[in-house]
């Protein structure tokens, strides 16, 4: 049988770890070729590993390339390493992207006291500006029949307000709103979504203080889907979720949905900002 995305190729930015790799191993489940992309140098060996298991196991091509997707030298630099790893099939043929995920993302959490420029125009240079350069900079590449796929990586943050969150929420309402205006403009090319997660396994989750868990312990105890559930559930995340009111997200919860965005079935969903939180928000 063949996989709904056999031979398209995914751009997934920062899929060296957390969220972003476990969309790339979605999506190459499903049979797309993939760019994994990340930044630091210490994350050089462990997305090679991603790209390495991915092509092993589901038998695409997955390469890493590195680049700093906030800048317009690191945005061109990744396309110019998709188009060069993944040339046209055949002679007059074009390159072609047909899925994009901006996933890579920054969270600098400050008290309204505590936020410095520095943090806040480092966190819109990664979160908005980087969407921004990569979608710039791919968008001669996209498809021409509106089979393109689009997903922006959110957060509730942009709805909620939660303390300490005024730069990365305001970030992901950026991020939300340039969604909308894609959805418009790249109407020919491809769909545009965003979807967006509460918490989420992982370091950014781990790095939250006890005063920020607390603070949004009332949320989690609202959302239904992160209610723990014993012998289904791994020991140590249920022990976790009675401290805290409940569990953050699988990463692969959330690659669930962005790869579902990224099916053909999609494609009379564009525009939206896509619930993938368990409930934590409802419109
Ligand atoms: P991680 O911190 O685990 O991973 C971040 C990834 O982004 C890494 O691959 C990192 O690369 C890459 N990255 C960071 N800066 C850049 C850059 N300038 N250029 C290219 N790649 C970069 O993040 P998560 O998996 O936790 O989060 C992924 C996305 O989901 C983010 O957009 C985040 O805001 C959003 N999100 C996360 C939630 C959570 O609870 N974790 C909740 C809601 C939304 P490298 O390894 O090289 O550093």
């Amino acid at each position: 049988m063949t996989r709904p995305l056999e031979g398209k190729l995914g751009i997934v930015t920062g899929a060296s770890r957390g969220i972003g790799a476990a969309i790339a191993e979605n999506l190459a489940s499903k049979g797309c070729n993939l760019v994994i992309n990340y930044t630091s140098s210490s994350s050089a060996d462990l997305a090679a590993s991603v790209a390495e298991q991915l092509s092993k196991t589901y038998g695409v091509r997955a390469v890493p390339v590195r680049a700093d997707v906030g800048t317009p030298a690191g945005a061109a630099a990744l396309i110019a390493g998709a188009q060069q790893h993944f040339p046209p099939p055949s002679e007059g043929a074009r390159f072609q992207i047909d899925i994009i995920v901006n996933n890579a993302g920054i969270a600098r959490n400050a008290l309204l006291p505590q936020v410095t420029v520095e943090d806040f125009e480092e966190t819109y240079r990664v979160n908005v500006l980087g969407p921004l350069l990569v979608v710039q900079a791919a968008q001669p590449h996209l498809p021409r029949d509106r089979s393109g796929r689009i997903v922006n990586l959110s957060s509730v943050s942009s709805s909620t307000g939660f303390v300490t969150q005024s730069v990365y929420g305001g970030t992901k309402a950026a991020l939300e709103a340039m969604t909308r205006t894609w959805a418009r403009e790249l109407a020919e090319n491809a769909t545009v979504n965003a979807v967006n997660p509460g918490p989420v396994e992982g370091p950014m989750y781990a790095a939250n203080t006890p005063e920020f868990l607390d603070g949004i312990r009332g949320w989690i105890l609202h959302t239904p889907l992160m209610k723990a559930r014993e012998g289904v559930d791994p020991d140590d995340v249920v022990r976790d979720a009675n401290e805290t009111g409940g569990r953050p997200a699988y990463t692969k919860e959330v690659a669930g949905i962005v790869g579902m965005l990224c099916g053909e079935d999609a494609g009379w969903c564009t525009g939206q900002v896509v619930c993938a939180n368990g409930g934590m928000l409802m419109h």
